[in-house]
């Protein structure tokens, strides 16, 4: 019989208050205990597995919700703890990975891009069609003035070095390949990116 995770941690759960009261002599009370062990408590939670976002350790996280996202139970994070069947950490996590949920939750986290106009002291949230349209006028704007061809001997150098690139470490090796390739054909040389598994 395939006994999952959940029903392993409440069976363990009830077994052992069960069993350490039986062993004290209590044989008949040892049901009753069991009967009244509280349930597992994220049982009816909804399981989704993930990668930790901060570093390129990768470790695999599990991601417990309520609510089925309708408009009267609007899905909510509740838990995350380490994946035990990832291979990169075992169920362990660091003390930052370990917070994830405070990430998840925190008021100061930024959902959406934000611009803020010249001269104002307020950001201001856009969209994602205006947040790339703005910085790839202005990554063309900076290319055009400082791109360097040659270097002061004559040699193809093909360089922009006044801008820098940020990639992310919540990506794939694969997308961490795409990023490194398009920063890499526009000349720009300072690139600092993450690979992932
Ligand atoms: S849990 Fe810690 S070590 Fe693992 S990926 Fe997250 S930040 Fe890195």
């Amino acid at each position: 019989m395939a006994v999952s995770r959940r029903q392993f941690m409440k069976v363990s759960a009830a077994g052992l208050a069960a069993s350490s009261v039986g062993a004290l002599g209590f044989g008949g009370a040892g049901d009753a205990l069991a009967a009244g062990v509280r349930p597992y408590k994220l049982e009816r939670a909804t399981e989704t597995r993930n990668t930790c976002p901060y570093c390129s350790v990768s470790c695999g996280v599990l991601i417990y919700s309520m609510g089925d996202g309708s408009k009267n139970a609007k899905s909510s994070v509740i838990h995350i703890e380490g994946d035990p069947d990832n291979p990169v950490n075992r169920g362990t996590l660091c003390p930052r990975g370990a917070a994830a949920l405070d990430f998840v939750k925190s008021p100061q986290r930024l959902k959406y891009p934000m611009h803020r106009k010249p001269g104002s002291d307020k950001f201001e949230r856009v969209t994602w069609d205006f947040a790339m349209d703005r910085i790839a006028t202005l990554m063309k704007e900076d290319r055009d003035k400082n791109f360097i061809a040659k270097n002061r001997d004559g040699v193809t150098v093909n360089r922009w070095t006044s801008t820098g690139f940020f990639g992310t470490s919540a990506q794939t090796n694969e997308a961490g390949y795409l990023v490194y390739k398009v920063i890499r054909a526009t000349g720009l040389l300072p690139l600092e990116n993450q690979a992932r598994i």
